[in-house]
């Protein structure tokens, strides 16, 4: 995941709260006869190379560059009355 701003393209209106959905591979073993599962091996993860990013606010779910692209164009404003020289 890269350390960059995210902006939900969807909602518009989270740019804080999001979750990252990772795939797993888990094998296991099953009993020929019965189809009973008689072993679990641990569960690996899937390496991505772009993650998948959930906005929390509208469930939205999309790769992490359309997020960040989202947030590229819609900069966040600074909204106080500071001024700047
Ligand atoms: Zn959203």
């Amino acid at each position: 995941m890269q350390e960059k701003p995210y902006f939900c393209p969807n909602c518009r209106s989270n740019r804080v709260k999001f979750s990252v959905i990772t795939s797993y591979s888990q094998s296991f073993v099953k009993d020929a006869l019965s189809g009973n599962i008689t072993e679990f091996k641990e569960p690996d993860a899937i390496a991505e190379p772009e993650p998948t990013i959930q906005c929390l606010v509208c469930s939205f779910t999309g790769n992490e560059l359309r997020f960040i692209k989202q947030a590229e164009r819609e900069p966040r404003m600074n909204t106080t009355t500071t001024t700047f020289y």
